[in-house]
């Protein structure tokens, strides 16, 4: 009888995860959600808003003109 297992909702892949600390992913089902979840994370946290749109690039600047 395993009381202290529960099931939960994997965040990664919405499947089931065993949250549990049988479970090292938790409260991912796998190593592999775990991981994707945190490449989303770092992924956001390296995204900076530019204030120009790189389309403006080709043009130059035009002080160097
Ligand atoms: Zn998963």
């Amino acid at each position: 009888m395993a009381a202290t297992e529960k099931i939960v909702r994997c965040p990664g892949c919405g499947g089931d995860s065993v949250f549990a600390p049988t479970n090292l992913y938790r409260p991912f089902c796998s190593e592999r959600c775990k991981n994707l979840d945190l490449g989303a994370w770092a992924s956001e946290a390296f995204r900076v808003p530019t204030e120009a749109p790189p389309e403006d690039l080709p043009f130059g600047d035009p002080k160097l003109q």
